[in-house]
């Protein structure tokens, strides 16, 4: 058993995805190899931040939010909060941009060439929608913690705004080539960033935002139902015992192609060499048998039908042959209706008679003569009987 980790949306996506990926990452601290995709939309992030970090004007916090964290008391507001002059120009916008530029990642100088170019042109069009559409950030790249029912949550949020109500709009920038509506709809990482803003924020939150830098399209959902919530807690309650419990198996699949840790995974672990022909042999072995067992099952199946029909033609229920008996037996279930069985129960007075309400126990309240007969043949007129005749062999009725 170890301690409950602190869950961010990543770490818990990556347990959902491989808990030995997991472990790997969060346990042994091994690193991946850098990506490019990741890289740049790290660069991204940093540039925007810097782009909207003096637009800022924070918001009031709940008592008792983590006290590292920037509060309206804090905040000591050092230049004037409105007007253009505020935002850096495209020219300091994209010093900022080759400054924080990290080659790290991609495979080729041309793959890096591409990046770089896409990564200039979505930040001057996103410089120009600022000019039109003016945000109003409480918060940029915040780090929030909260106790979310038992449960130790933390991320970093890219952006929180102020929206025209009043309330407050979550905001995740995405550099990726696709998004849609569902992905707001779905988004687990949106749910958990506003139980985040909820657990730190005295206003509420009233957006949920991905803003899609491509295509420069915000994409806009509400705040989540508390239902969904409540089913986004019982995930991360499921991966937090998980983890508490070293329960830490691979799980092979789709990901493993990208995943860094596949060479020293359990899951693709090589036959040491002297056990290599043994191993080969029971795996050939178990194959074949395999195989041999669905010829016999689909064989035995066939005879069976056929036997059952030529006895059935001619009335028999015993078939004799050179060395046992066929013999036609029948298997009697009851089904009740659990519902039913209940309320006749409580009707007498003996509901502290239903325990797991499985059909056997059902079955046995019938048989149970420490129960009125009336009771129990009224129990018994609810049930169902199914019979299923199948053949068996006899070889002591052969023997006879
Ligand atoms: S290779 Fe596959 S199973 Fe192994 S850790 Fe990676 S994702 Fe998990």
């Amino acid at each position: 058993m170890t301690t409950a980790p602190v869950l961010s949306y990543s770490s818990y996506r990556t347990y959902l995805e491989c808990p030995q990926r997991w472990k790997f990452l969060y346990v042994e601290k091994r690193p991946e190899a850098p990506r490019s995709y990741f890289t740049f939309g790290r660069v991204v992030h940093t540039v925007l931040e810097s782009l909207l970090r003096p637009l800022v004007v924070p918001a009031a916090r709940k008592v008792g939010s983590a006290g590292s964290q920037r509060t309206l008391e804090d905040w000591q507001p050092a230049r004037v909060t409105t007007g253009e002059a505020l935002l850096m120009s495209k020219e300091e916008l994209l010093a900022c941009y080759e400054q924080n530029w990290s080659a790290e990642g991609y495979l080729t100088p041309e793959e890096e060439g591409r990046y770089r170019a896409l990564g200039r042109d979505l930040l001057l069009r996103y410089h120009d929608h600022l000019a039109r559409e003016r945000p109003r950030p409480v918060a940029i790249e915040e780090h929030l913690e909260t106790r979310w029912d038992g449960i130790e949550i933390h991320g970093y949020i890219d952006r929180i705004d102020r929206t025209p109500a009043g309330g407050l709009e979550i905001v995740d920038y995405k550099t990726s080539r696709e998004l849609s509506n569902e992905d707001v709809k779905d988004s687990d990482q949106l749910s958990l960033y506003q139980v985040l803003v909820e657990g730190n924020y005295a206003e509420p939150v009233e957006r949920l935002t991905l803003v899609h830098l491509r295509s420069q399209t915000p994409l806009r959902g509400r705040p989540r139902a508390r239902s969904t919530l409540e089913r986004l807690h019982d995930r991360l309650g499921t991966v937090r015992d998980g983890i508490r419990e070293e329960a830490f198996d691979p799980n092979p699949g789709r990901y493993c192609n990208r995943c860094d840790f596949k060479e020293i995974c359990p899951e693709f672990a090589v036959v040491p060499p002297p056990e290599e022909a043994r191993l080969k042999e029971l795996v050939d072995r178990f194959e074949q048998l395999r195989a041999e067992e669905r010829r016999l099952e689909s064989d035995l199946k066939r005879t069976a039908e056929e036997l059952h029909r030529s006895a059935e033609a001619i009335g028999l229920h015993r078939v004799p042959g050179s060395r046992s008996v066929a013999v036609r037996r029948k298997e009697e279930t009851w089904q009740y209706s659990l519902d039913a069985v209940r309320l006749l129960l409580e009707s007498a007075g003996l509901s502290h008679r239903v325990g797991s309400g499985s059909q056997e126990e059902i079955r046995a309240l019938v048989r149970d003569r420490t129960i009125d007969p009336d009771v129990r043949r009224r129990i018994a007129e609810l049930g169902t009987r199914r019979v299923k005749w199948y053949w068996d062999l006899d070889l002591a009725d052969a023997r006879r």
